[in-house]
């Protein structure tokens, strides 16, 4: 299961700035976590603290 955890956080680096670069361009406000949709998007929230992400 080591695999695929580091994957996805390998796939989460690439991710988290992709979205904040989109959200520029497109004038999005919300940059919210992409699992829960109700915190803002932080890398501590993605790993630590956001049940829907493990
Ligand atoms: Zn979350």
């Amino acid at each position: 299961m080591n695999g695929s955890r580091l994957y996805c956080a390998e796939l989460l680096q690439i991710l988290l700035p992709l979205r904040s670069i989109l959200a520029a361009r497109f004038q999005i406000n919300e940059v919210s976590c992409p699992f829960c949709n109700q915190v803002p998007e932080t890398a501590t929230h993605l790993f630590f603290t956001c049940h829907l992400a493990k």
